[in-house]
């Protein structure tokens, strides 16, 4: 189980340092861009009560809040906030120490509302400026600034869950630990995050909603599947593009689409709203030819159209 703890703990970080690097460099690019402080943090309480008590061991999470962890030469980072840090006060006001209610303690399941609460007190604090934390460290209380930077909003979760998924609901991004384990490296990784982001800085969900385009059981019929599936070949495009900007080598793109084709795109229910494997690693071959075009002119790497 503490093994278990420290690859999930290990991934949040690394997820979380993938979708900073795509954030921080497409800021030009986002209408909707909020502070960020390239740190992850986690309490005792949102973790399942059998592993609750292995989290405490293993993180040291006692009555307050943790640091799960930091992206690396990020605003945390830079501000000395390490891993295991716990989180007592921000901007002088103490951070609520654990206080679980019966059910929480009770439930099975982790309980995330009270950090939510937290991470919006500190994106709160975040959006005016450079917040003074306090943190408690091997017993001793150390005070620091830290300094966010601007970046396209891109909140992301891991989902531990054996399904290859991933999703974003405008704000929220949400991979699942089977998609992380499934990329091969950081590249992979980041087309799969870039894609995501792309939904959210193209207003995806919204645009499907006001179109009332049902996700649900319906959604693979007619008009609905065609709408999903152009939000599909943006996310797509506009992905390799913000990847591309953030440094990753896309090049790995089509054959991750491929592979991901071979695993997903058969059983009994294939779903039209998704185009294939095949179907998406051709698309990324004319994105990428595209890119290839702009650099090899010198000009700035941006997108045109929504799909190849
Ligand atoms: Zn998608």
């Amino acid at each position: 189980m503490a093994d278990g703890l420290r690859a999930l703990r290990d991934a949040d970080v690394r997820v979380a340092t993938i979708a900073f690097r795509l954030a921080t460099a497409n800021l030009d690019l986002c209408q909707d861009v909020a502070a960020n402080a390239g740190v992850v943090l986690h309490d005792a309480d949102q973790y399942s009560q059998a592993a609750r008590d292995e989290a405490r061991d293993v993180f040291g999470l006692g009555e307050w809040p943790g640091v799960s962890g930091v992206v690396s030469e990020g605003p945390a980072d830079k501000a000395g906030i390490r891993a295991d840090d716990a989180l007592i006060a921000i901007n002088g006001e103490p951070t609520v120490p654990r206080s679980p209610t019966a059910k929480v303690r009770e439930s099975r399941r982790g309980d995330y509302a009270q950090m939510g609460r937290l991470l919006t007190r500190l994106q709160t604090a975040l959006a005016q400026g450079p917040v003074e934390i306090e943190l408690l460290r091997d017993g001793r209380r150390i005070t620091t600034t830290l300094a966010p930077v601007m970046a396209c909003a891109s909140a992301i979760q891991l989902m531990p869950s054996k399904k290859l998924h991933g999703g974003a609901d405008g704000q929220m991004i949400s991979i699942t630990t089977a998609l992380v384990d499934f990329a091969q490296n950081d590249d992979e990784l980041a087309i799969i995050i870039a894609h995501e982001m792309a939904h959210n800085a193209l207003r995806h969900r919204a645009s499907l909603d006001e179109q009332k385009v049902s996700r649900g059981l319906l959604s693979i019929f007619g008009a609905n599947a065609r709408k999903i599936r152009d939000t599909e070949c943006a996310a797509d495009h506009i992905g390799l593009f913000l990847a591309a900007r953030a440094g990753y080598a896309i090049e790995v793109a089509p054959n991750f689409w491929r592979r991901f084709g071979r695993t997903y795109d058969f059983g009994p229910f294939s779903d039209p709203t998704h185009p294939s494997g095949k179907e998406r690693a051709r698309a990324a071959d004319a994105t990428i030819a595209q890119i290839e075009e702009l650099r090899t002119r010198g000009a700035p790497v941006m997108p045109t159209a929504d799909c190849p």
